[in-house]
């Protein structure tokens, strides 16, 4: 008979092991412990920066038994988050693919079994595209009646903006009158995209991308190999599932060699066997995405922008790339990008061959500016 497989292991993210977002996790805390709780928040932030585990970290503080000081020691009124040891916090982070860094994001369609263990906990997910009033009709039918074992019910309703125009107005009746001991949290990367009444009925909690030293120390807990961490933060830009997602990236070490020499290739032999190799990667996408990043980065050295924001995807290629920036314009750069994306669509709706693909783009990439020869095949004008 074969052996039942194990359970596995219930990770605990409490406040004070997820890494970054400080003001927001006091802020969350500190209106907890001054009874000054709102009874919906709308979490907004980019996606993939842990507006979601802050989301159940906080719901498993509502929840909790026994809650424990935010900071050991500390005055009180800093507020109290989640002992994540008690039956109620348990079944909160029994929702297993959230909370293991390793385990990949599942998809959205998988999303009923993802739905907390805790009976006072709801979740909505999108059904295929939306989130659809059918769903929202399900919790309003429920939140009118007492939690059933918690001292509040929280409905989390995650990538909000998705909710159609019918789902939408549903809720917002019932955030204008709230049922007493329920809360909502909306999740969102595009708060803009919801109606306007429903932002202004939440407490908006704006979410920052990570910094390069907060995804390093969440990245070196996971026990990555340090040079995987070194690739994978610049292009991470701020977001912790894109950093994880990156440990495990296809290209990995082999990209830099190559856009090196893609930036610095000149001679037709050079292009042909520089196209050969890019052709033989079978992720074509993933290349195609990082010869768009590498061309945006001299975008940002060409127009002085590069110390903005997050700064380069290549960091350790910035001598390259200035060379290659300098002998190009802004414009020179731009009708390059365009070039990518034009044979990206050329391989893929096309069946273009990809070494032929790959040679014609690195032709106008090493060409000098006016010397291109080659024009977008796919304008939009042409395909529509
Ligand atoms: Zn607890």
């Amino acid at each position: 008979m074969a052996e039942p497989t194990p359970k596995p292991p219930v990770v605990i993210r409490r406040f004070a092991e997820i890494v970054g977002h400080a003001p927001q996790k006091a802020l969350l805390a500190q209106a907890e412990a001054r009874e000054r709780a709102h009874h919906a928040y709308l979490f907004t932030g980019a996606d993939g920066i842990g507006k979601r585990r802050v989301a159940y970290a906080f719901i498993a503080r509502l929840l909790c038994k026994q809650p424990i000081a935010l900071s050991p020691g500390a005055d009180p009124s800093l507020g109290f988050e989640a002992c994540g040891a008690c039956r109620n916090c348990i079944r909160v982070f029994e929702t297993p693919t959230w909370y293991d860094d390793r385990a990949p994001f599942p998809a959205k369609e998988d999303a009923p079994e993802l739905a907390p263990r805790h009976p006072d906990v709801m979740t909505l997910l999108p059904h295929g595209q939306y989130i659809k009033i059918s769903q929202v009709r399900e919790v309003l039918r429920i939140v009118p009646f007492q939690p059933v074992e918690a001292p509040v019910r929280v409905v989390v309703i995650d990538d909000a903006h998705l909710m159609n125009d019918e789902a939408a107005n549903a809720l917002l009746k019932t955030l204008e009158e709230p049922p007493a001991r329920t809360r909502f949290i909306l999740l969102t990367s595009l708060p803009s995209s919801l109606l306007v009444t429903i932002r202004s009925r939440c407490q908006k909690v704006a979410f920052a991308r990570l910094s390069d030293a907060e995804l390093m120390t969440m990245l070196t807990q996971l026990n990555a190999d340090p040079a995987a961490i070194a690739r994978a933060i610049p292009l991470a830009q701020g977001s912790a599932r894109a950093a994880i997602e990156l440990l495990d990236d296809p290209l990995g070490a082999i990209w830099e060699p190559l856009a090196r020499e893609l930036l610095t290739v000149r001679d037709q032999p050079s292009v042909h066997a520089l196209a050969a190799s890019l052709a033989e990667i079978p992720q074509l996408d993933a290349v195609f995405d990082r010869v768009a990043r590498l061309l945006r980065d001299a975008l940002l050295i060409r127009t002085g922008a590069s110390a903005a924001a997050h700064g380069l995807f290549h960091r350790s290629l910035v001598d390259a790339l200035t060379t290659w920036a300098q002998s190009q314009s802004s414009e020179s750069i731009l009708h390059r990008l365009e070039l990518v994306e034009d044979t990206r669509q050329l391989t893929r709706t096309f069946n273009m061959q990809a070494r032929l693909a790959f040679e014609r783009l690195l032709l106008e990439i090493s060409a000098p500016v006016g010397a291109e020869g080659a024009r977008p095949m796919l304008a939009r004008r042409d395909i529509l």
